[in-house]
């Protein structure tokens, strides 16, 4: 069945004009590191890999940055989907707040890569908040400010009294530059733009349809006939992974976003801080460089028959109406719906790193809603991975963690 990943009037590949097409292969080639995959987490690979100078392929089936990419909320944070306690069941505190500091060292390590190169992608480091508007949460969100804090992070404790937001916080982690915003079309195609020019080769409209494993390497199969030799082959497919193994990679669900038209009286809210909810499913919200709001949330389980308009109005209804009741004075018209395939795992980690079973198929997978700091992540350790430097932080991201 072919399933369709992304569905709607997509923010980023509308609003932002057509950067760059790249080729499709038209040859036999060899290299080191064929990734599949050419949304952000493949061209997050590719940054590191040509940064390490290994030789590194991009194959993309359709456009860069088409998939799950497009519609992504591009919100940021250090923090996981559930707050520390609820993972207890799964991983320790310790594995917790560890995750954490690795969220922020893959935001600094964006911060790093916008300084050097420029920011061409409305890059903006915030502050992050996770908040409850119902005095029932209160002392979860408490415990959990306490985690933070025991740990170092620079938090602060929000709530009735000291709230600075336009709307109703009971209590609300308040964490200091512990998160960002960007455009991630536009992010893509600047790490790709960087990396070709240090040699990453990327070709578009050239899908994978075969993967060969031999002693020496790893050989792929492209649409048109034309194969790819390598050492190993990343995958970098996002969601859909079936071509490269039956192993099941977390619970499908589908993510719903709008985002509004510019709003002109934007600054009487505060900008400057990502906001995710305490709700299950969770909202999240964030504002854009031209002043949009766009908020992510109402997720439901997965069936391919979600993408029927009926059941998507009534997700994309929700969303605006939360805007409109969190946000009373602003005039906020929708201008646009979408959604797609999400998926999480039990302890809000993504999969990196070598297949158990094959030393030559590599992961790098982003699931749950951090899904672009745990791309950085694998960018930095499976490109040191690859010439023999054991990356002891890897250990969280294993793909067999959660085998029996
Ligand atoms: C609604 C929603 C909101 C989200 N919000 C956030 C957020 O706020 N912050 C965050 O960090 N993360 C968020 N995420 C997660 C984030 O979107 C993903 O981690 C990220 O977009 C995944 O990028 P990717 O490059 O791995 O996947 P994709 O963008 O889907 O790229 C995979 C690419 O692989 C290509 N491909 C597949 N099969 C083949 C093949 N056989 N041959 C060649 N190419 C192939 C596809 O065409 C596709 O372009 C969100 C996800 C959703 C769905």
């Amino acid at each position: 069945m072919n399933i369709q990943y992304v569905q709607g009037e997509c923010i980023f590949t509308r609003i932002n004009k057509l950067i760059k097409q790249y080729e499709y292969l038209t040859d036999d080639i060899d290299t080191d590191v064929i990734i599949v995959g050419g949304g952000v987490t493949g061209a997050i690979l590719g940054y590191y890999f040509t940064k390490n100078n290994i030789n590194a392929v991009i194959l993309e089936k359709s456009r860069i940055a088409h998939g799950s990419t497009s519609i992504t909320t591009s919100l940021l944070q250090y923090e996981l989907d559930s707050k520390a306690m609820e993972l207890k069941e799964y991983t320790s505190i310790e594995n917790v707040i560890r995750s954490y500091q690795l969220g922020i060292k893959a935001l600094d390590e964006i911060g790093e890569f916008i300084n050097e190169y420029g920011n061409t992608c409305d890059f903006e480091r915030t502050d992050s908040l996770l908040y409850t508007a119902k005095n029932i949460e209160k002392k979860e969100i408490e415990e959990e400010y306490k985690i933070r804090k025991e740990a170092g992070f620079p938090v602060e404790l929000i709530d009735e009294q000291n709230n600075p937001f336009s709307f109703d916080v009971k209590a609300g982690v308040l964490s200091k530059g512990g998160g960002a915003k960007l455009d991630p079309y536009r992010f893509t195609h600047a790490l790709l733009e960087v990396s070709s020019k240090k040699g990453l080769r990327i070709y578009e409209n050239t899908e994978v349809i075969g993967v060969r494993y031999s002693e020496s390497g790893v050989t792929v199969e492209t649409v048109y006939g034309h194969k790819v030799k390598g050492k190993i082959i990343m995958v970098a497919t996002g969601y859909n992974t079936k071509l490269f193994t039956e192993r099941a990679f977390g619970t499908k669900a589908t993510a719903f976003n709008v985002a509004t038209k510019p709003i002109s009286n934007i600054d009487s809210i505060y900008k400057q801080v990502v906001i995710r909810d305490n709700e299950k499913p969770y909202n999240y919200f964030r504002t854009t460089s031209d002043n949009r709001i766009i908020i992510g949330g109402e997720d439901i389980n997965f069936l391919p028959d979600i993408f029927n308009e009926e059941l998507c109005s009534k997700q994309y209804d929700k969303l605006e109406q939360r805007l409109k009741n969190l946000f009373q004075s602003l005039n906020i018209e929708i201008e646009y719906r979408y959604c797609g395939a999400f998926a999480s795992t039990q302890d809000n980690l993504g999969f990196l790193g070598k297949d158990p079973n094959n030393q030559k198929l590599w992961y790098c997978l982003g699931y749950g809603a951090n899904g672009i700091l745990f791309a950085v992540l694998g960018g930095m350790m499976l490109s040191k991975l690859y010439f023999g430097e054991e990356q002891e932080d890897l250990e969280l991201f294993k793909i067999d963690r959660f085998d029996k």
